[in-house]
């Protein structure tokens, strides 16, 4: 039995490594070029891992500014005391202009209702509104098409309420190299900054890589980067594997609270999908389910860690329980020991030599590991370690 913290509630958890954590964040600012600002990506709850937490250790480890998703993941970095410039990555709906204002949150612009709704509602309240222009450069998701920039900004500009801090775009395809697209999409986006400067327009800080951006196009840094997965230790792609040694952030952990040993033939589990094909075989049962972010889609696949083994998971996976097998033999090789109440399981992170990585589980669910870690942040308790 390992002495890992765990919530007092609950007997299942996923632990978060700060020193990881801050790391990962150092090894990036030194990535940059020095005058390149850092924006820590704490979209998702910092992709599950908690973003208030992350967000105050990412701050001493270089960050400049932070980027979240929506107006009120803004606002709860605000509420904690997190002071530095934080961008939401879309533009959020004329409704929310009330709270940006008063929480001095910069939204992305690129829709015209939007930006006279943000400008007149600030100088009505006598304050400036930040924002940043978002640029469609080829990926058709969000932004002002980049051959329209200087028609939108000009129509813009006049507004005493308004200031643009910053111009962005994303890039569809910055995890392939000797890319094509990735090219197209960046020339499209220094045509548009370009077209900007010379029609005396301002452009605020310019960006465009996010981590993959980051590691493999160190020519597209300009004036900012947007880091979001590297930070939490895992790799966007493996064509970024050889860049950084990046240390996972997240572990996914539990106790056994139940062992029994079935006769020869009983089921496991909704469907009893799993039949006990002999004797000594014991079930171990842990709490946590595809309402934690265990995929159902893992049931009767995956594999757990408890007391140094590599153990499989058997039975459907259910909403709040999930279940092992142990197929108990002392007189082989490599023997396998029954497991106890009380023992440690481990979903995801490490046990001994064994490990079992997001990059798996998000293979096994034909995923990828961003996904792994936003599912496993919905429910279980959070422990910093
Ligand atoms: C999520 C996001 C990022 C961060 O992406 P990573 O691949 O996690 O680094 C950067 N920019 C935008 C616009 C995003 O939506």
């Amino acid at each position: 039995m390992s002495n890992s913290r765990c919530p007092e509630n609950r007997w299942s958890w996923v632990e978060i490594n700060q020193s990881a954590l801050r790391n990962n964040t150092r090894q990036f600012k030194n990535l940059l070029a020095p005058r390149v600002k850092m924006m820590c990506v704490v979209k998702a709850d910092a992709y599950g891992h908690g973003a208030v937490k992350c967000a105050r250790i990412m701050q001493t480890s270089g960050a400049d500014q932070f980027a979240v998703a929506t107006v009120d993941e803004g606002i709860e970095l605000r509420e904690a005391g997190i002071a530095k410039p934080i961008l939401i990555l879309s533009e959020p709906p004329i409704s929310a202009i009330d709270a940006l204002l008063e929480h001095d949150l910069m939204p992305s612009v690129y829709t015209m209702e939007f930006g006279l709704a943000l400008g007149e509602a600030a100088a009505a309240a006598d304050k400036v509104a930040e924002y940043h222009l978002a640029v469609d450069t080829g990926m058709t998701r969000i932004g002002v098409e980049w051959e329209e920039v200087v028609d939108f900004c000009a129509a813009l500009d006049f507004h005493r309420g308004l200031k643009q801090a910053g111009m962005f775009t994303h890039f569809a395809t910055a995890d392939s190299l000797d890319n094509w697209d990735w090219a197209l999409q960046f020339d499209h986006f220094k045509r548009a900054v370009e077209a900007l400067r010379e029609a005396n327009l301002p452009t605020g800080l310019v960006h465009c890589d996010n981590t993959p951006g980051t590691m493999l196009h160190p020519e597209a840094q300009m004036d900012m980067c947007r880091v979001g997965i590297g930070l939490y230790g895992l790799h966007p792609a493996q064509s970024t594997m050889h860049v950084l040694n990046l240390e996972p952030v997240m572990s996914v952990k539990a106790r056994v609270t139940r062992v029994v040993y079935p006769g020869i033939g009983d089921g496991v589990g909704y469907g009893l999908t799993y039949r006990v094909p002999k004797s000594n075989v014991q079930i171990a049962t842990f709490p946590i389910g595809y309402a934690d972010g265990l995929s159902r889609s893992l049931s009767n696949k995956m594999e757990v860690l408890c007391n140094g083994q590599r153990l499989q998971q058997v039975g459907r996976i259910c909403m709040d329980q999930t279940m092992f097998a142990i197929d108990v033999n002392t007189n082989r090789l490599q023997p396998t020991y029954p497991v106890s109440y009380g023992d440690e399981v481990v979903i995801m992170g490490t046990d001994g030599e064994h490990s079992i990585t997001a990059d798996d589980m998000a293979a096994m669910r034909d995923t990828i590991n961003y996904e792994v870690t936003c599912d496993f942040g919905l429910r279980l308790d959070k422990v910093y370690v």
